[in-house]
């Protein structure tokens, strides 16, 4: 008891902890005002299919601008506020401006499955899927399969019965699931067999050194197995140089995103940018070795 006690004593006198939270709450008011004044904005990462080219889809990445900071990456406010109540309010502005947008690049004739990124609290709320199901019965002519979610590995194992559950009922709903990050996660590969995800996510920290490192280059090529193994399909993230692609082909990885393809960018870009690219003419002659 009296341990107990002393413990809790040290917490609620922590300085530290208290410049945490008056920092924290700052930071929730700034984001309220920043959410009223519609200063957040997604920005979208084209992927396609390295081989070919062709767009296969987009992820919608979350941007402040911060009329006193300008631009400011989601790395720099979500990790500070990943446990607080108004990472949900974000979490559904994003999944309602990111549908919006499918519908209206549907309207202008383009297509996409865009994805968007599921925080771990946003996972662990009991109404996810309820609430998810809303979103999508506000845009009745959203395209089959435009929607897509992109879960945390490091999130989805934390409870692997539940996020296996969820995933299970977002495909219910036609909405894809894709595990982020993969590879990261330190995990038993067993867990795989509990949760019916749709794609893994190549972690950009092993492509970034695959040419130089063999060891990234074999645990790039032991997930592209494994997700053949488990039926998964699979996309390598932060593909930045042409030889990356190649080497990405020759080991399997059809599709791929990242700065050497294109940037995350604001929803009125990507059109132009799809008119103009074209894929490296090595990556039409590279072969699945
Ligand atoms: P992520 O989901 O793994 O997204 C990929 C990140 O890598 C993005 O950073 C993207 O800009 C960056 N990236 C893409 N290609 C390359 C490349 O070739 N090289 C390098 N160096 N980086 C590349 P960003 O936009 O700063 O987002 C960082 C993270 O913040 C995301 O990682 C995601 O975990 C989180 N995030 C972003 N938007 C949202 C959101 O709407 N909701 C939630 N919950 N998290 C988000
Ligand atoms: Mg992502
Ligand atoms: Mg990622
Ligand atoms: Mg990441």
């Amino acid at each position: 008891q009296a341990k107990l006690n002393g413990r809790q004593r040290l917490q609620w006198f922590d300085p530290q902890q208290e410049r945490h939270q008056a920092a924290l709450s700052r930071l929730v008011q700034r984001l309220e005002t920043a959410l009223a004044n519609h200063e957040l904005q997604l920005h979208y990462q084209p992927k396609v299919d390295l081989s070919s080219g062709r767009l296969i889809g987009a992820e919608a990445l979350l941007r402040w601008q911060d009329p006193r900071r300008g631009m400011v990456p989601p790395g720099e406010f979500l990790p500070t506020i990943e446990q607080h109540p108004i990472s949900i309010t974000i979490g559904h502005w994003v999944i309602e401006t990111a549908l919006e947008q499918i519908e209206r690049w549907h309207r202008q004739g383009l297509t996409l499955t865009v994805s968007v990124n599921i925080s771990a609290l946003q996972l662990q709320q009991p109404n996810f899927v309820a609430s998810l199901r809303r979103h999508l019965a506000r845009h009745p002519t959203l395209p089959t399969n435009g929607l897509e979610l992109e879960i945390l590995e490091s999130a989805a194992i934390g409870d692997i019965q539940r996020a296996g559950e969820v995933i299970r009922e977002c495909r219910a709903l036609g909405v894809g699931v894709s595990l982020d990050d993969f590879g990261t996660g330190y995990a038993a590969l067993e867990y795989l067999k509990y949760l019916p995800a749709e794609r893994l996510k190549i972690d950009r920290t092993f492509i970034r050194d695959m040419l130089e490192d063999r060891g990234d280059q074999a645990i790039v090529k032991g997930i592209i197995g494994l997700a053949k193994a488990f039926d998964f399909r699979v996309i390598a993230e932060g593909v930045e140089t042409e030889a990356q692609g190649c080497r990405l082909i020759e080991l399997g990885c059809p599709e791929a995103q990242g700065f050497g393809i294109a940037r995350p960018m604001p929803a009125a870009a990507l059109l132009d940018w799809h008119h103009q690219w074209q894929p490296p003419i090595s990556w039409r002659s590279a072969r699945h070795s």
